[in-house]
Formats: C-alpha cells, structure tokens, sequence
C-alpha cells in the first residue's frame, strides 16, 4: 500500500505584516488602544472630567476615557482592594478596578518650592487619605483620590506652577533632571532651562500626544540620572572643540524585554537640545510599532534600524542638518544618588536623604517645608533613586537641620540598606502588581539593618510587583521582579531575582536566575545570605556588580 501524498496548493507569498508605523502609511488603528487615541486625544478628556464626570460622578465616566485617556492627565484607577496577586491576570480590568484614582503629579527636573510643597501636602491630607509617594520618576503621586475632587486639585496645583498633564498615557512624560541642577559644584552646564523649554513648547502640544507609547526623558550634566534607561538621555560631555553640551542617548527602557540605550555617538549642543528632543519624538511618533503595545516602544525600533539609520534618520528627515560627532566619554563609576552632607557651589550645603521606598505622607511633607523655611531654604528636590534633597543649608546648621530631618524619617546618613532600597507601587493600589512592594521594603531594611549592619558598600534591592520593571528590576545589584511562587503546595507572594545589574562602568542587565525565585516570607534570609557571600567572597574594591 502506497501512502497517498497531498498536492498542496501553491501558496502566494505572504504580505508582510505593516507594524502600524504611520509614516509607512499604516493609518488604521490596529488596536484598541490605537483605536480610543484615534477616537480623541488624551488630552481632551480633561473638558470632559471638569464639565461632566465631577458633577455626575464616577459612573459617568466613558470606559474609554476611564481607562484611557484620563492617562494623559495623570489619573489611573486604584486597584481594588483585597483582590490577591493570583488574580491579577484572570481578571478583566474593570474587575480590578476601584472607583477612586492615582493621581501623579509632574514634577519635571525634581524641582519644588516650599509654596509648591506646601500644596501637595494639603491635597494629600485633603483628598488622599494623607498618602504620598516619591516616585523613582522624580514625580509625587496622591492615592484614593475621587473624580469629584479633581478639578480643585488641578486648580490647586496650577496656581503654584504645577501641573498632571502627559504625566501617565503614550505621550512624552515627565522629564529626569539633575536634582542639584544649577547649585552643585561639580556641574558645568545647568539643564534647567532646557528642560523648561521642551516642556514649555511640547508638554501639551497635539502633535506629540498621540505616540506609540511612552515616552521617558532625561537630562543632567551629571550622572544623577539612570541614562541607560530611557527613551532618550542627553548626558553632559565636553567635545575637545565645541566645549561643554551633551551626549546624545536613545532607545533604554526595561520591563519584560530590557534594552540598555545605546549612544548615537553626536555631541548636541545646550541650544540644539529641544530640537532633537522634539526630532527623536517625531522619529518615535512616525515610525514606532503601533500594530502591539509589546512591541511598541522606541528600543524595538533602534534595534531594527541599528544606531547608524537612526542617526541618518533624525539627521535628513527630522533636523535637516549633520550632528556633530562626539567620541565615546569617559562613563561614570556608578550612578549618583546625592545622599549626604555636600558643598554647594556657593558655599551652603544640600542635604541628601532616604525615605523607604519612597513612602510619605502629607503631614511629613508639610513638616519638610516646615524644615526649609527654619534653615531659609526654597528649594526642595526629588530624585530618580526616591530620594528628597533640602537645598541652601548654612553649613554652621548643617548638623542641626540633618537631626530635624532624621526625626521625619529623612535620614541624611543612612545605613547603606536604607540608602539603596527602592519599591514600586505593588499590589496596594497598582491593578497589573501581583505582590505587595512598599512593605516589603520597608520590612526588608528594617530586618537587613539588624541583620548585616556591617555592610560598608551600598547594595540596590529594586522591589518590582510585576514583571513592568517600573523600578528598574534589571538594573539592581539584586532586582527583585513580583511573582506567585509555590509554599507547601500552595501559591504564595514571591519574586524572581536578577543579580548584577548596575550603571555607569557597571551598566549592564541583572542576570536572571531562574532558579532564583524567593518566597516573600523568606526574601530577607535570601538578600543576607548573597550579601554575606559577596562579603567574603569579593576582592578589594569589587563591586557587587562585578563580583
Ligand atoms: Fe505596577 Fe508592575 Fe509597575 Fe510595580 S512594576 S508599579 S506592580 S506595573
């Protein structure tokens, strides 16, 4: 018996899919979220919330404004409460979702008088139940907010120059300052009025607020800023004959397929810095991947094109000239976390100081402006690493305002567990966070300082709710990534850990250890049994990283 044999049908050739890339002439929305931004930009849902959805309440929110466009003013739904981890992805989002809101507040560069202060502690203590977060995007976040309080929030904020638009949604978010941005002794270029400027021309502007996806940007002289990380950087760099400006960096962004930027290897000048700004952005815009959100962030497109066609790209189509060439800096040690007692350029001091895990409150932040107005400063900063700097101390009252500090909990000399420890927002309020964060943190440095009291060296713990990355996971010396692990035959709070991450010389991603996944209860002995190795096991000087 012969075996009979099918005669396939000669098949065309397959039409390769389009990405969604608009300037290939893929207009049509390819998904939902395509298809809301299409509907309406973002940034018009804001009429929407002060004419209709603060009067009728809640449920008069459009589910496409709810879980959408309300984005591009800063608002996300709260995670409802007493929904576990296990349930996170079984269940659709408006099952997840509460009626009350996050809301982030933008705080570009990290920079806030005590005026500024002042407001974002009585709105916490106001309308949300005195809770305030420091995020690891130098941004406050208020939590159990009500659509009905929102119009008087905004109002509130912007009588002080502060401001939620383009805070969350596809659109250019908040931009990473140096927080001692004009007053270190070290800076030779002060970014300031750059980051005011591309605020000031783009941040609401419609012809950036419908990208692919988000967009993260950063800009420091010094290396205070986690770089690798985001869409674009622009690094300070002396070019042997232009002088000072800044190295251009493109394409960083972690979560679930981490890519480090890599360098186009330009040199752009103070005064060119919003325009390639502004050119990346439409690059992004143009031709980013709109077809998945997997895939549409700015690092899958510069690893499709490689740094040379993205260079050619920007330089013909978007700015309409050459760049200068910049040579590969020096790259910094480590990142700056500004921690501590240090010399301004004019002689006062900048106290640098951790909180845990960015966890504040209203009533601290008020106590916080209380303190600057006793020492005579205005000046109050964020930090990418969660961290709150008082600017403009004497140095004669340097001690003295460190105690005041302390008392709040903001501790200008740290145990290096304190000093390294960061945490997203997790499963209190987050609806993708599958684990708990904030008190897991604060569990862990409370446990880690009884415990190994002797470390010399700061090692980062990132604690991450889920595989998002929002607080850097792969960039930690010990990356923590959110996950249900089995105890006993029953599914239990847990996490992966990425070893060796680092910045700077030690940039590089965590290594993932699949065998490495830590029940919650279990994570503190786990965290002192690699520090206690690497204590015994380094050689002079290794960094974790290295080790
Ligand atoms: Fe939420 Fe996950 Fe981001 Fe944490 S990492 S804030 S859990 S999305």
């Amino acid at each position: 018996m012969t075996t009979p044999t099918r005669n396939p049908r000669p098949r065309k050739p397959s039409r390769p899919k389009g990405q969604g890339q608009w300037a290939l002439g893929h207009r049509e929305p390819l998904n939902k979220n395509e298809q809301v931004k299409k509907d309406d930009d973002g940034l018009n849902v804001r009429a929407r919330v002060e004419n209709i959805y603060a009067h009728a309440g809640f449920d008069a929110i459009d589910p496409a404004d709810l879980r959408g466009r309300l984005r591009w003013w800063g608002l996300y739904t709260q995670r409802k409460p007493g929904i576990d981890g296990g349930k996170t992805a079984l269940l659709e989002p408006e099952d997840l979702d509460d009626r009350y809101f996050m809301l982030r507040i933008r705080i570009d560069g990290g920079q806030l008088s005590v005026r500024q202060l002042r407001v974002v502690a009585a709105l916490a203590k106001e309308y949300g139940r005195d809770l305030a977060d420091v995020t690891d995007r130098q941004n406050v976040q208020l939590h159990w907010i009500r659509i009905e309080d929102v119009p008087d929030i905004w109002k509130r904020l912007e009588e002080v120059g502060l401001h939620t638009q383009e805070a969350c949604g596809d659109c250019p978010r908040v931009i990473l300052g140096s927080p001692v941005a004009g007053v270190s002794a070290d800076e030779v270029l002060d970014a300031t009025g750059i980051i005011d400027e591309i605020t000031a021309r783009y941040v609401g502007d419609k012809a950036y607020s419908n990208l692919p996806r988000k967009f993260k940007s950063a800009i420091s002289w010094l290396p205070d800023i986690p770089y690798e990380c985001n869409d674009i950087s622009f690094l300070g760099a002396v070019h042997p004959e232009h002088g000072p400006g800044y190295d251009l960096w493109v394409g960083g962004g972690l979560s679930t397929n981490p890519m480090l930027a890599q360098r186009l290897g330009t040199w752009i000048s103070p005064a060119e810095v919003a325009n390639v700004w502004a050119g990346v952005v439409g690059i992004f815009r143009d031709y980013g991947y709109r077809r998945l959100r997997t895939r549409a962030r700015l690092k899958y497109l510069l690893k499709d094109w490689g740094v040379e066609k993205f260079r050619d790209i920007l330089q013909d189509d978007y700015l309409g000239y050459k760049l200068a060439d910049l040579d590969a800096p020096p790259l910094p040690d480590k990142l700056v976390d500004h921690v501590g007692a240090h010399r301004q350029a004019d002689g006062k001091y900048y106290l640098g100081t951790a909180l845990v895990a960015g966890r504040l409150t209203g009533t601290h932040l008020d106590r916080l402006a209380d303190i600057a107005q006793k020492y005579g400063s205005d000046r109050i900063r964020t930090t990418p690493m969660q961290k709150l700097l008082l600017l403009d101390v004497p140095e004669e009252r340097v001690e003295e305002a460190k105690a005041d500090l302390r008392e709040l909990g903001l501790h200008a000399d740290p145990s290096p567990w304190r000093r390294s420890t960061m945490a997203c927002t997790g499963i209190e309020f987050c609806k993708l966070a599958i684990v708990n964060t904030k008190d897991r943190a604060a569990e862990l440095v409370a446990e880690l300082e009884k415990r190994v009291p002797e470390l010399d060296v700061p090692i980062s713990v990132h604690v991450n709710g889920c595989p998002n990355a929002c607080a850097r996971t792969q960039t930690a010396d010990i990356g923590l990534k959110g996950q249900l692990v089995t105890v006993d035959g029953k599914q239990a709070e847990g996490f992966q850990v990425h070893l060796g991450g680092g910045h700077g010389l030690d940039a590089g991603l965590g290594r993932k250890l699949r065998a490495h996944k830590v029940a919650a209860t279990d994570l503190a002995d786990y965290v002192e049994k690699v520090t206690r190795r690497y204590l015994d096991q380094r050689n002079e000087g290794e960094t974790f990283a290295h080790w």
